[in-house]
């Protein structure tokens, strides 16, 4: 296969082909840098990251309301508990 068709996930190492992705509107389609596999381990991890974001300021705004000895008391909360207390507190 050629380089031109293959995955061009950042290790250089993956031999599939690239993904080809078809505009629903006009049926064109388009050649994706990456193999169906790295696409979807790519959009995955964005994901990820973005919850992860969300958590953070979350957590931050949390913070921001709360006194220094109730901070210390949020130590045992996941994530998750942090986004509904950042809901119900401010
Ligand atoms: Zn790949």
């Amino acid at each position: 296969m050629s380089d031109e068709w293959r995955c061009r996930y950042k290790t250089g190492k993956c031999d599939f082909p690239r993904a080809i992705k078809y505009n629903k509107k006009t049926g064109a389609a388009s050649l994706l840098l990456l193999c169906e596999r790295h696409r979807r381990l790519q959009n995955k991890t964005k994901k990820r990251s973005d919850t992860k974001y969300k958590h953070d300021r979350a957590m931050l705004r949390v913070l921001k309301r709360l006194s220094p000895k109730q901070v210390e008391s949020l130590e045992p909360f996941t994530p998750s508990e942090l986004e509904i207390l950042a809901y119900y507190l401010l």
